[in-house]
């Protein structure tokens, strides 16, 4: 181990105690995803001092990686299992990604922006993320060949819900979305059963534009 990776192991358990255990994040499972993921890693080197602050910070292409929180309180509301399989759409920095992979069984991620798509890719090669499986398209149409998952994550804001991802979840499948208008949107968790589709709000989040077919045009 270098200095370098002592010196982030230390802000890396900093932040889980201050943000995220602090605030209710009480899956062991994503307790200990955010106690090992490499957040540093994931935003440039300019960047790096600041990768395990409270904030989200840019990626380039006009993109962000989220706050740390964030994709904590994301990830604990999809209440994921060893065996499970999960689509993400906006890939961006790789992070989310990443924290769903060292729980889940597989993570199918989606991007539309083809920079981050080749930096995310290389990173999860780095990384040894083997169970990430990435495409480079517009997500708002899902990854139909893949479907049903078990759980999806949308990374980027919508107007609503696109019907395409709801149709690729599986029967006991849980789906979490950022839905509101371009300033501010809404967490929603959507949950499908054999009664049908139910919907709940979890707070208020700011987000990114999804774009596409199905999010807000194209842009
Ligand atoms: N999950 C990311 C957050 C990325 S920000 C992380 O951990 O870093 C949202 C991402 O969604 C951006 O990279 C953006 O390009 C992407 N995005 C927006 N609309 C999309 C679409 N229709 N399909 C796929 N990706 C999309």
């Amino acid at each position: 181990m270098s200095w370098d990776d002592v010196k982030y192991a230390r802000r890396r358990e900093e932040m889980v105690r201050r943000q995220i255990e602090a605030r209710n994040i009480t899956d062991p499972a994503v307790l200990a995803a955010m106690r090992k993921v490499p957040r540093h890693l994931f935003v440039s080197e300019a960047l790096r001092h600041k990768a395990y602050e409270d904030y989200p910070l840019p990626i380039g292409e006009q993109q962000t990686i989220s706050q740390p929180f964030i994709v904590a309180e994301m990830t604990q509301a999809l209440s994921l299992g060893p065996g499970d399989r999960v689509l993400e759409i906006g890939t961006g920095s790789g992070y989310q990604a990443a924290i769903l992979a060292e729980i889940a069984y597989r993570v199918y991620t989606v991007e539309r922006l083809h920079p981050l798509y080749v930096q995310a890719r290389r990173l999860f090669d780095q990384l040894q993320y083997h169970n990430i499986v990435m495409r480079y398209t517009d997500g708002t149409k899902g990854w139909k060949a893949q479907s049903p998952f078990d759980a999806i994550i949308v990374t980027a804001g919508a107007p609503k819900a696109p019907q395409t991802l709801i149709d690729q979840l599986a029967e006991g499948g849980r789906m979490i979305i950022p839905v509101g208008d371009q300033y501010a949107q809404d967490l929603i968790k959507i949950t499908k059963d054999a009664r049908g589709v139910q919907q709940q709000s979890l707070g208020g989040c700011r987000f990114v534009k999804l774009i596409g077919e199905e999010g807000w045009g194209t842009v």
